[in-house]
């Protein structure tokens, strides 16, 4: 039996989280290859590492020497590794780190150190060997990972390694320097071992006891769910359950390999198993839905013109336009006369709406092109809904008896979920009552 465990950013807080996670590993001999991130929040408002490393990098460029923002990551490693009542030199290697991120003058060297650091510490805390990420996972040249390189390289580094600690969140790009994956990427570094070194289960180390039904910073009562399939996470996390990253499902989908998500603070909870949908079990979660997500601030653009669905080639060249832009598209419900594509506002600031409508209505020549803007993207989202009746009217009653307005619905074709568009000032009340509705 192999485990994989990748700990958080919250599991490698300080010493007192450090010493729970040896705790996990000590209790459970297969726990032989561990991940791990940077060290979290400590309390509400306190500053992650890796945040930390991005004001090194931007002081980098200012003022030619990342000294002051420095000097806090510097106190918090110097802190855990003398709480923790480690021998190792803890100085001389963040003296090198701060001169190389002076030198490589690259935001992503800068942000990787963080888990870099972390790994040093667990590793000699734990007595395991360290791996460098750097060694094993490679990124190809139009930035996504080379999945080729990076199985071989790191089945072939661990095969034969009893006990390994191996930071997060980053690899080398195809020049051979640091390069980092999103935020949140140490879900991946956990999942791509997980798949190299052909484990029997991942296990994710995290703050909450499982993934939630949804975000228990909006319904702070939210169950765990106790049970859940690969599809819908990819669904949930991208729409916003950050607890796993979107990209962590593809590397163990290919083995199988289940996903335990567990909280570090309380290991003896059962947190939620991810599983394949050949492994699921039915009847171990209670409600309907699986779980809700959401996003905010999206633009939709409401294409108007009637006969437009008789038109050939009228969705390509309103998408063309967007193409042009460089706009990636979240989602295009249409109708027989209208088309809606709703796009991150992000995308859109410093004139480029207003650039982009006027491009459309000379493209189209459209009756009409409506925005709205502020608008948050809501995931409903559960593989028994398409087959049980009034799913869909359990929800759109909920949301008529709290008045909130749906601006958008597009029923994706997997039939595993419902997204509405609702106002931003809705977001919260909106989630409250879909799980209000749903969850008993
Ligand atoms: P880590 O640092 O361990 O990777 P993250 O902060 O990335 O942890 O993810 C855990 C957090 O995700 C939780 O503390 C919670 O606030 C948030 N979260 C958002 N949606 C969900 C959800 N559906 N289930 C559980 N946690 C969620
Ligand atoms: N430390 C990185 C971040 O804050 C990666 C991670 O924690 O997964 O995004
Ligand atoms: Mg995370």
């Amino acid at each position: 039996m192999i485990k994989v465990c990748k700990f958080g950013g919250t599991s490698m807080a300080d010493a007192n989280a450090i010493r729970q996670v040896k705790n996990i590993i000590d209790a459970d001999d297969s726990r032989r290859f561990v991940v791990v991130s940077a060290p979290g929040k400590r309390f509400k408002d306190d500053i992650k590492i890796t945040d930390m490393l991005y004001r090194c990098y931007n002081e980098v460029v200012n003022l030619g020497t990342c000294k002051k923002s420095f000097a806090v990551i510097r106190e918090r490693f110097v802190e855990i590794v003398k709480d923790l009542g480690l021998t190792i030199d803890i100085e001389s290697v963040l003296d090198k780190t701060e001169q190389e991120i002076d030198q490589s003058k690259s935001p992503d060297f800068a942000a990787s150190r963080g888990e870099y650091l972390s790994a040093v510490v667990i590793s000699a805390f734990l007595g395991f060997e360290f791996i460098d990420a750097a060694e094993i996972i490679r990124f190809d040249s139009h930035g996504k990972l080379n999945v080729d390189y990076t199985d071989d390289k790191v089945s072939n580094r661990l095969l034969g390694v009893d006990k390994a600690v191996i930071p997060g969140f980053y690899g080398k790009n195809f020049q051979g320097e640091i390069k980092t994956f999103s935020r949140g990427g140490s879900d991946i570094t956990g999942s791509i071992i997980a798949h190299g070194v052909k484990a029997d289960l991942y296990e994710n180390w995290t703050d909450v006891s499982g993934f939630l039904v949804c975000d228990p910073r909006i319904v702070h009562e939210a169950k765990v769910i106790n049970q859940i399939t690969y599809k819908e996470v990819r669904e949930l996390s991208y729409m916003g359950a950050s607890v796993l990253h979107a990209e962590a499902i593809t590397p163990v989908m290919k083995r199988r390999i289940p996903i335990n998500i567990k909280n570090t603070f309380k290991p003896e909870d059962k947190g939620t198993m991810i599983v394949p949908n050949e492994q699921y079990k039915e009847g171990l979660n209670d409600a309907v839905i699986t779980g809700i997500a959401g996003k905010k601030n999206f633009t939709v653009l409401l294409i108007e013109k009637s006969m437009m669905n008789a038109e050939v080639g009228f969705i390509r060249r309103v998408l063309s336009v967007v193409e042009h832009y460089g706009i990636c598209v979240e989602h295009l419900p249409s109708g027989i006369d209208t088309l809606s594509v709703i796009l991150e506002s992000e995308q859109l600031k410093d004139g480029v709406l207003t650039d982009l409508v006027s491009e459309i209505r000379e493209n189209v020549n459209p009756d009409y092109v409506h925005v709205i803007e502020n608008i948050s993207l809501i995931a409903t989202v559960g593989h028994g809904m398409a087959r049980r009746h009034g799913t869909a009217a359990t929800l759109f009653t909920a949301l008529a008896e709290e008045k909130i307005n749906i601006q958008m619905i597009d029923q994706g074709s997997s039939e595993l979920n419902i997204i509405i568009g609702v106002a931003n000032s809705d977001y919260e009340k909106c989630i409250r009552a879909i799980y209000k509705a749903f969850v008993k």
